[in-house]
């Protein structure tokens, strides 16, 4: 058994917590966000637009 942890969105190796990682539903917090939340409140908003969530990591 590997414990890697693999994004299920972009594929990369995750580093978090196991705990963290099933929360993110086995995704990076990023990814996590662009999957979920990123266009909730404006929908069709751009991968590089900030979303105006806390938790966005555009244009922190
Ligand atoms: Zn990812
Ligand atoms: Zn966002």
């Amino acid at each position: 058994m590997s414990d890697e942890q693999t994004c299920q969105r972009c594929g990369e190796t995750v580093e978090l917590e196991k705990e963290d990682f099933e929360l993110f539903e086995r995704m990076h917090p990023d990814c996590f966000h662009f999957a979920f939340e990123h266009d909730l409140t404006k929908p069709g908003i751009g991968a590089d637009e900030n979303c105006g969530d806390d938790a966005c990591p555009v244009g922190a």
